[in-house]
């Protein structure tokens, strides 16, 4: 029997390993019928861009992603680093930090993950976005930044910038040239941007905006919450800062709360030191939980990027959607595939063509959650208006993809989307 027939005719008695191989070449099962009209697809027409496993990955410490996210800031003589709460152990102490070995071992894990020089944590995402811009930036400082981000990073960037003198500036980063005009016509500080854009899902050359930003002499930060150091490490590329939200695909439970910022010793340091008055600490209980959750990055990760392109692909072809918009599809990403990135994750962005599908069919899901969250095993989707001057279109809906099978993905929305009908 061909592997195409042994999906198509019992896909769960394929092994996992099996399941990551095939289903990288020939999409989902052929059985499962690509658009509401019922049109079967065969399994030859389903193909897929998705070559984003690579197992092979080598951190410079010779070690793979995987065993150095397990391995690397354990305390000596333990596999599974014990809670600490101890305010400050003596050899873990830094201004301002929370400074024991729990802590000490999420922001081990990541730095090493991130090729980075130093790293600090805090209390969440934002927390730690808003104390990394408090602590570096003075009046007159500029900011140039993509016309879309992280919706409260906006919220930050536009109501609170301005009040402390500081100019932010949001351009299309889609254009690098954009960004080089800008910084010609007027230096800045920073520049910020997300890779892979939360909602819009643009696919940003980061290589060429980092290369840009240095050249002008401003310094820059990614939060690569979206992608983790398990798809793109940009410190390796030339970033100064790495963000990220800890408690999203890091942590990947949707059980713990954090933010870490890694990057160059010498602002690490600032962006610590701040933390005496700022406050906003990563927690010993969410750190712990944090690094149990970072041991399966790797394998998480494989599995979002694989099962998200499954779904995609099946929506893209379904007759009720305008658009998909996912990083792994070459209709949306040119260069899927081809730039640095080892992969698009779990997020991905459908546009309808109908109102009333867009209005009503969160309410039909059975499995996935209607519901705004995302990087956790949970699917979750959320519908966002229309904002032209973000890139955000118009019957929108954000959708991450959790570690549930995808074939009952799949089926969870061909049926919610019948309803609509
Ligand atoms: N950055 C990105 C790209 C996000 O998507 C989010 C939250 O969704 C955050 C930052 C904020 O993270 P937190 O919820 O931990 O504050």
């Amino acid at each position: 029997m061909s592997i195409p027939q042994a999906l198509s005719n019992n896909m769960k008695k394929i092994s996992k390993r099996e399941f990551f191989k095939i289903g990288s070449t020939i999409g989902v099962g052929a059985s499962m019928p690509a658009t509401s009209s019922g049109d079967e697809k065969t399994s030859d027409e389903f193909t897929s861009s998705n070559d984003l496993l690579d197992r092979n990955f080598q951190s410079p410490t010779g070690r793979h992603f995987g065993t150095q996210v397990i391995h690397h800031g354990e305390e000596p003589g333990y596999q599974v680093t014990p809670i600490s709460q101890d305010k400050a152990t003596p050899q873990y102490q830094r201004p301002g930090n929370m400074a024991n070995p729990t802590v000490a071992a999420i922001l081990r894990k990541v730095l090493d993950a991130e090729g980075a020089e130093d790293a600090v944590g805090g209390s969440c995402g934002m927390g730690i976005i808003s104390q990394t811009y408090m602590s570096l930036l003075k009046p007159g400082d500029r900011i140039v930044t993509h016309r879309c981000n992280y919706d409260w990073v906006t919220t930050f960037f536009r109501s609170f910038m301005p009040k402390w003198g500081v100019e932010v500036e949001f351009i299309d980063f889609n254009e690098p040239g954009n960004l080089e005009k800008s910084l010609k016509k007027k230096p800045a500080t920073f520049v910020h941007f997300e890779p892979y854009v939360n909602p819009t899902m643009e696919v940003l050359d980061s290589e060429t905006l980092i290369r840009i930003s240095r050249e002008a002499g401003s310094k820059v930060i990614l939060d690569n919450t979206w992608l983790t150091p398990y798809l793109l490490q940009p410190c390796r590329v030339g970033a100064d800062l790495v963000i990220h939200s800890l408690t999203k695909y890091i942590g990947g439970h949707g059980n713990a709360l954090g933010g870490v910022v890694a990057g160059k010793k010498k602002l690490i340091s600032q962006i610590s030191q701040s933390q005496n008055w700022l406050g906003g600490l990563l927690r010993p209980m969410d750190a712990f939980l944090i690094t149990q959750g970072i041991k399966t990055l790797s394998l998480r990760m494989q599995q979002h990027c694989q099962s998200a392109q499954l779904v995609a692909e099946f929506l893209q072809e379904h007759a009720a959607v305008h658009k998909l918009r996912y990083g792994g599809l070459p209709e949306w990403n040119p260069h899927a595939g081809k730039n640095s990135l080892k992969g698009y994750g779990g997020m991905l962005g459908i546009e309808w063509k109908s109102d009333m599908i867009h209005r009503k069919f969160g309410s039909h899901l059975k499995l996935i959650i209607n519901q705004t969250s995302l990087g956790d095993p949970v699917s979750r989707v959320t519908n966002r208006k229309e904002d032209k001057s973000k890139g955000i279109p118009r019957r929108y809906t954000r959708v991450s993809i959790g570690l549930e099978e995808p074939e009952d993905l799949i089926a969870d929305f061909r049926g919610a989307i019948a309803k609509c009908i």
